[in-house]
């Protein structure tokens, strides 16, 4: 194990030093939302204290400052994933970047009888998209099946793999089973098969070194605020030839080269995907962010957490009439769990009561939770500041709930 000091890089993060209904915060939740290091919220203090204007309109010197400040996020933010910064269109989130892929490059290619693959464990955002679109071009929505322990059903991906595929949906990480799908060996697959990749790495970015270019996708989105970021910001990469065949989704300012009444001219990817006014102080934050990240080391971050889940699933798994849903052999530090009695929105209230943010629903997935023939999960997600103390927190205050429950 590496030797950084876990305890100091907690202290970097303010509100984790806060109560919660008078009990110190035990905050499980990171997979919804991670907390932010005191340097990510300085980064957006300074930007707006010193040097707000908005981006590339400007030649006065904040304008400079602030586009300076903006393109070194998407650098950095690029780099962060090893790929080219003119290939990573930034976005407010996954949601967003999915839904370009969905409209800017699936909509004017499929046809009718051409069908999309999506896996059972995507979130919303990587599902509903492809619903709309579907609908508006024929195309037919097929699921890939999983395992009971909630991996890829691998052989009947690989019969399903060919014509009428066009594009397949797959999340790297599953925020609700952990689980870590083998998108190198999936996309190799596909791209033999002629089919386009769409990766949803929101749930992968955070807690493992990514290097896209390595995973052979076509597509790969990832969201800011899971990363540490500010809410508000994400990314989407795209092959080169990809963007420049691709129409602009959004129009508007900035992403124009020339506007006439008889036509318009674009700019250059990735201003081509980027109208408006984008949420540059949430960038700075999340350059920040990523900077930060990397001083820690994804790779000490990614063997830090496994730490922590081998240490979760081993204690939640000894909690009497506990079912933990998501029990893949190649998992993130996420545990999905039903209590026996309790209803899942009760305990997660009864937790919070206990200071233990949890969260509880169907996390946005419902066809998993029809696969497992639930209409909701606890789910306590760690990260690298979470703490063993933390999830003994978790474990007493399941046990005072069952107690209370009877
Ligand atoms: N995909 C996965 C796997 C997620 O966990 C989430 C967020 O919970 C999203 C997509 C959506 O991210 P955002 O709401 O930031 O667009």
């Amino acid at each position: 194990m590496s030797a950084i000091d876990w305890q100091a890089v907690r202290a970097d993060f303010p509100i984790l030093g806060r109560e919660v209904h008078g009990k110190p915060l035990v905050y499980l939740d990171s997979a919804n939302t991670a907390q932010k290091p005191k340097v990510v919220i300085d980064a957006v203090d300074d930007f707006y204290r010193n040097h707000n204007a908005n981006v590339s309109r400007a030649v006065h010197q904040l304008g400079s400052e602030a586009t300076e400040a903006y393109e070194g996020a998407r650098k950095a933010l690029a780099a962060f994933v090893n790929v080219h910064p003119n290939d990573l269109v930034l976005t407010s989130g996954t949601t967003q970047a999915i839904n370009l892929v969905a409209y800017a490059f699936a909509l004017p290619r499929l046809q009718a009888g051409d069908v999309i693959l999506v896996t059972r464990m995507e979130h919303h955002a990587n599902f509903v998209p492809w619903q709309l679109i579907a609908e508006r071009c024929g195309v037919r929505i097929a699921p890939v099946e999983i395992t009971p322990a909630g991996e890829i059903d691998l052989p009947a991906l690989k019969a399903q793999l060919k014509a009428p595929v066009k594009l397949l949906a797959l999340t790297h990480v599953s925020n609700v089973l952990g689980t870590v799908n083998p998108v190198a060996e999936i996309c190799a697959l596909a791209r033999k098969a002629g089919i386009t990749t769409v990766i949803d790495g929101s749930q992968a970015v955070p807690h493992m070194p990514i290097d896209i270019p390595s995973l052979g996708c076509d597509f790969y989105a990832f969201t800011g605020h899971k990363l540490c970021g500010p809410t508000g910001t994400g990314a989407l990469w795209a092959k080169r030839e990809h963007w420049q065949s691709m129409p602009p989704f959004f129009g508007g300012g900035e992403m124009i080269r020339e506007v006439r009444f008889e036509k318009t001219t674009f700019n250059d990817p990735p201003h081509k995907f980027e109208a408006g006014t984008p949420n540059i102080a949430g960038f700075v934050g999340l350059g920040a962010a990523v900077s930060y990240l990397d001083g820690i080391g994804m790779a000490a971050i990614a063997e830090r957490e496994q730490q922590l889940l081998a240490y979760a699933s081993e204690r939640l798994q000894s909690v009497p009439g506990l079912r933990l849903i998501g029990t893949a052999a190649h998992k993130a530090a996420v545990l999905s769990f039903l209590i026996e009695g309790a209803h899942s929105h009760d305990l997660a209230t009864l937790l919070d009561l206990q200071g233990i943010a949890v969260r509880s629903g169907h996390h946005c997935a419902h066809p998993l939770m029809a696969f497992y023939g639930v209409p909701a999960t606890c789910r306590a997600s760690l990260a690298f500041y979470s703490t063993e103390a933390e999830v003994d927190a978790l474990i007493d205050g399941i046990a005072h709930v069952r107690r209370m429950l009877g």
